[in-house]
């Protein structure tokens, strides 16, 4: 039987000393509520199966890492705005010296796995958007960035332009994704957040996600990599428009991204060098003080430790 501490083999970024932390947290979550599995009321899930405790061994590692997703305590209420970046300005709080990485399209056998190897090589947080496509073709790939401590937010079913589609057509583009990674992750996973392909948005549809318990993700700096300019005209771009609390939009996804992962070096370089440190988007949103993420006071100060403790080590 696996222990807990196997389950943290894929977290490569992990400093060790955090491990007792988190196991002592997940144990209380799991000895006093199961406030996770409240969280995803909002999107039907499907029936895992679990011990006598309640908790499945893939509910016990899911835990832990909702923890990392930003949901200690339960999925954070949607916020029924557009999130760009990761600086809340409005409460008054100043930019973290961070950015997120993000990427979008995938997962894919084409691009990701080179791209989490880099990532992994070189201790990088980041989030993955993907579409509930190649989510239900390849869910091993999932695994490996949920498993490996990767962020993941929902990119929709196969990319369409969700301003033009019927109320029905857009409840499957979420839910049939959600489930799709509910299925490749098993237990209950809180995913909470989503981005729209192209940014087409509007307030029908921001509500909507909302209504189902995700919050719009957007970006405010722009790779284009997507054009493939080349690797240093990538990052070029990227570090053009960096600043603390930005939120980066990379792709991985079916398309050839040798460029991007040629770029991200000399991307990891340029933020190294203007003190920018890149984490998931919820540690960006929780160290942002969005008010929607940040995490509850639970039962005591132990818990409010957990944003520090989740922070993961370079
Ligand atoms: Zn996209």
């Amino acid at each position: 039987m696996k222990s807990w501490s196997d389950g943290f083999g894929g977290w490569r970024w992990m400093p060790r000393r955090a491990l007792p932390w988190l196991l002592a947290i997940a144990l209380l979550m799991a000895s006093t509520n199961t406030a996770v599995a409240r969280s995803r009321q909002h999107i039907p899930t499907r029936a895992t199966s679990q011990t006598s405790t309640g908790l499945s061994a893939v509910d016990k590692a899911n835990l832990l890492h909702n923890m990392r997703m930003g949901c200690l305590g339960g999925r954070p209420s949607p916020l029924g705005q557009v999130i760009r970046l990761g600086s809340n300005v409005n409460a008054g709080y100043a930019a973290p010296d961070e950015v997120a990485l993000t990427f979008d399209d995938g997962p894919t056998p084409y691009s990701t796995p080179p791209i989490l190897d880099y990532l992994e090589q070189t201790h990088t947080p980041a989030t993955f958007f993907v579409m509930g496509q190649y989510v239900a073709q390849w869910p091993a790939l999932l695994r490996r960035e949920w498993r490996d401590g990767f962020a993941i937010g929902v990119h929709t079913w196969n990319h369409p332009n969700m301003t033009v589609l019927s109320y029905g057509a857009a409840q499957a583009q979420f839910v049939n994704t959600v489930n799709a990674i509910d299925d490749a992750l098993g237990g209950k996973p809180c995913i909470w957040f989503w981005r729209p392909p192209y940014m087409d948005q509007n307030a029908q549809v921001i509500a909507h996600a909302a209504a189902l318990g995700l919050t719009t993700i957007d970006w405010d700096d722009d790779s284009r990599d997507w054009s493939r300019p080349g690797a240093q005209a990538i990052a070029d771009t990227v570090l053009s428009e960096v600043h603390p609390g930005a939120i980066i939009i990379l792709h991985d996804g079916p398309a050839a991204r040798q460029q991007t992962l040629a770029a991200l070096p000399l991307i990891l370089a340029g933020l190294r060098a203007r003190g920018l440190t890149p984490v998931t988007v919820p540690q960006l949103l929780m160290d942002g003080h969005f008010a929607g993420v940040r995490l509850p006071s639970g039962p005591g100060a132990t818990l409010a430790q957990v944003p520090a403790l989740v922070r993961v080590a370079h």
